[in-house]
């Protein structure tokens, strides 16, 4: 089948045979890329009419007991600079937050013991009493599936863990024995029978990546059904065991970013700090290629160097929060609009 007709399936039936994922990554041509570009941007104007929704990620702590292969944060990376911000702290980024427009808080960290699971529950109780009218988004990681309710009922709405990789044989390729994808698939399954709106994702062009790995995601995805998916380019930090390891392609991000909008139709698609990151215009790019959240840095300023998860990450340009009329600017130029809205995900009509 040509590539082309192989994405016209994908629209209509929302599914492909393994092999069928494998033929449409192999060698794909510049003009598959658009034209899968061109569909998806129909289809997320068709459920978000050119609206972007914004969250304000809080990057609240660079501790991690984890030692995942590719990340500047991994326990053994003693050049890492460690912070933790208090509760006061985290509020004080909400507070910040708000003024300036958002309604979804994002609280991202390493898995950080400090953080115990009931001061966890009691940082996500002041938020939501402060900020009713804001959604707020957990990524910390695996947990036991009583945190996870805790949090839930503590009052958090969603939560972000990417699966990283639905290959079993390259899970174990990027992570020491002591994780699993057996468990992670777990979180997921408990993640979102909890009721939280769930995303999962994954780099592109990590170590060990293929046509055929990318084609279990995309059939993990598409038996998972996630509110969300986060997916960004694999970048190498140097003080990992990847460190020398290639990135991955910006052109393949976009073309995947593409085919997830085209087969989860109202799927929420960030455009990632990963995407703006290896290219100056990635995030606009992101968005034309059918992603239409954007999560610009609401961590304090004197921390965000710190927390590093591959080197050059983004910072201070117009992906901090405190710039997002220059991001407005930007992604109105393009001809999209970024909203004040929650942005919760609906179901389709
Ligand atoms: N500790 C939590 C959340 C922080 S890491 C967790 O692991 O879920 C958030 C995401 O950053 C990870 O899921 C991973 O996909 C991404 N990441 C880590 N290192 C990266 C790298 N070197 N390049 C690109 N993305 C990376
Ligand atoms: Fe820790 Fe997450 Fe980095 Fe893994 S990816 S080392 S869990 S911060």
């Amino acid at each position: 089948m040509k590539r082309q007709d192989i994405i016209d399936k994908l629209c209509e039936e929302e599914y492909l045979q393994k092999e069928e994922w494998i033929e449409l990554l192999d060698g794909y041509a510049e003009s598959d890329r658009e034209y899968a570009a061109r569909k998806a941007r129909e289809i997320s104007g068709l459920y978000f009419g050119r609206q972007v929704y914004i969250r304000g990620l809080i990057e609240f702590s660079s501790y991690c007991r984890n030692n995942c292969y590719y990340c500047g944060l991994r326990r053994d990376n003693e050049k890492a600079q460690r912070y933790r911000l208090t509760e006061e702290e985290i509020l004080a980024c909400c507070e910040k937050g708000y003024r300036l427009g958002f309604r979804t808080f994002v609280l991202q960290s390493g898995e950080d013991g400090w953080y115990t699971d009931d001061r966890m529950a009691a940082v996500i109780r002041r938020i939501k009493a402060q900020y009713p009218d804001c959604a707020l988004t957990l990524s910390i990681g695996e947990k036991e599936e009583d945190a996870y309710r805790k949090f839930y009922e503590a009052g958090a709405d969603r939560y972000l863990l990417r699966h990283e990789t639905a290959d079993v044989r390259h899970y174990g390729m990027l992570h020491p024995p002591q994780m699993s994808l057996a468990h992670r698939k777990e979180c997921l399954r408990v993640l979102k029978a909890i009721g939280y709106q769930t995303g999962c994702g994954f780099m592109v062009g990590s170590p060990g990546q293929t046509a055929r790995t990318l084609a279990e995601d995309m059939m993990f995805i598409r038996e998972l059904h996630p509110h969300m998916i986060g997916i960004g380019p694999f970048l190498p930090h140097k003080d990992t065991p990847f460190g020398k390891k290639e990135r991955g392609s910006y052109e393949l991000t976009l073309f995947l970013l593409s085919l997830l909008r085209i087969m989860e139709k109202n799927v929420l698609l960030p455009s990632t700090t990963a995407l703006g990151t290896i290219a100056p215009e990635g995030r606009e790019a992101g968005i034309l290629a059918g992603a239409n959240v954007v999560m610009p840095n609401l961590s304090p300023v004197s921390v965000r160097e710190k927390y590093s998860l591959y080197d050059h990450k983004i910072c201070t340009g117009d992906e901090a929060a405190e710039r997002i009329d220059s991001l407005r600017g930007r992604i109105e130029r393009i001809g999209y609009k970024i909203v004040s809205a929650r942005g919760d995900w609906k179901e389709r009509r």
